[in-house]
């Protein structure tokens, strides 16, 4: 029997936080989000890292906080912030990494306090290399057998554009052949490096519909737990936007704060960090966007990549574009 896809819902009890803790990496990649016009090119403190944690701490909800950057490992306190969140209560800690791994990550923090997540795009050197650099396959591939010797919970990212799409069904096999068990498919954001190149990287309806669901089953099916966003919404789904029914919270160093990624090149935060406190921005922000409910379901989308709707003759929408924050599951 077929493994089921589940939508996972956003849930009013739980709160995401998404610290950059600096914009600087030792990568190139080519769809790099990362936009320093707009998300500054500073390092928060050890002490600024500390008093964002608290501030976004709520003991009232499930709280998790996900470690980036840039590459977070390059933040000589991330193990401290690691640790520092633990104490606070944050129910699950994660590193999304490149897969370097700087300042010895593994040998400073023990299994058990983070799971560390790996961005890999392709399944070997030839595909993966051309998009995140040279030797950057074989040096992450070291680092995540490393980490899982040791014992640490991992997890790859694989971000799909039109430049791996076609290789992406060799990744179940490499994750099973790994003990990776957790398996998270991104769709490729139109922001920072990929603006400027859309047209050849987004996918359209029918290559995502085609190729995902199909290799997220094959993988399910060898153990791995998977993750992906939903993108279409099926007839009859409801529609919602994370911005007015959840709480996720995307900080960058310069004290940014975001409540959608699709608004990340813009200056249009709701919210920024001043003194340590938390104040709502004026005037044109994301939350007015997020009001804005249209047929073809997220606004953003709908300004931003206009070219993944399609429409029938009379106009309307054929699917409504999810929010890119509501993901899909599919596990054994
Ligand atoms: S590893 Fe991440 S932050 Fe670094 S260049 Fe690649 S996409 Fe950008
Ligand atoms: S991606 Fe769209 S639906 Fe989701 S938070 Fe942003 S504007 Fe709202």
């Amino acid at each position: 029997m077929p493994i089921k896809p589940t939508t996972l819902q956003f849930k009013a009890q739980e709160r995401n936080v998404f610290f950059h803790l600096l914009t600087a990496c030792n990568l190139s990649c080519s769809h790099c989000y990362i936009n320093i016009d707009q998300h500054g090119a500073q390092t928060v403190s050890r002490e600024t890292m500390e008093r964002w944690l608290e501030l976004f701490y709520q003991p009232a909800k499930q709280s998790n906080i996900i470690f980036l950057g840039g590459e977070p490992t390059l933040h000589p306190d991330l193990a401290h912030g690691i640790r520092y969140a633990r104490q606070l209560g944050y129910a699950t800690i994660t590193v999304d990494s490149n897969g370097f791994l700087f300042h010895d990550l593994l040998a400073r923090i023990e299994p058990g306090e983070a799971v560390l997540s790996f961005s890999l795009d392709g399944p070997d050197a030839a595909v993966n290399d051309p998009i995140r650099g040279q030797d950057v396959f074989a040096t992450c591939i070291a680092n995540l057998k490393k980490a899982l010797a040791l014992g640490f919970e991992v997890s790859v990212i694989y971000t799909v554009s039109r430049m791996n799409l076609h290789h992406l069904e060799r990744m179940p096999a490499l994750l099973h052949s790994l003990g990776v068990k957790r398996f998270f498919i991104q769709v490729i954001g139109i922001r920072g490096k990929s603006a400027a190149t859309a047209e050849t990287l987004q996918l359209s309806p029918d290559e995502w519909l085609s190729v995902i669901p199909p290799v997220a089953q094959e993988a399910a099916e060898r153990g791995i737990h998977v993750i992906y966003p939903k993108v279409f919404l099926a007839e009859g789904e409801e529609f919602a936007c994370a911005g007015e029914v959840a709480e996720n919270f995307f900080i960058f160093p310069n004290g940014r704060v975001y409540k959608c990624p699709l608004c990340e090149d813009f200056p249009i935060h709701a919210l920024e960090i001043k003194d340590n406190r938390l104040v709502e921005t004026q005037g044109l922000n994301e939350e007015r966007f997020f009001q804005l409910h249209i047929p073809e379901g997220c606004v953003m989308n709908k300004l931003l990549q206009p070219g993944n709707i399609e429409y029938r003759t009379d106009g309307t929408p054929k699917h409504r574009i999810s929010c890119c924050l509501l993901k899909q599951e599919m596990k054994k």
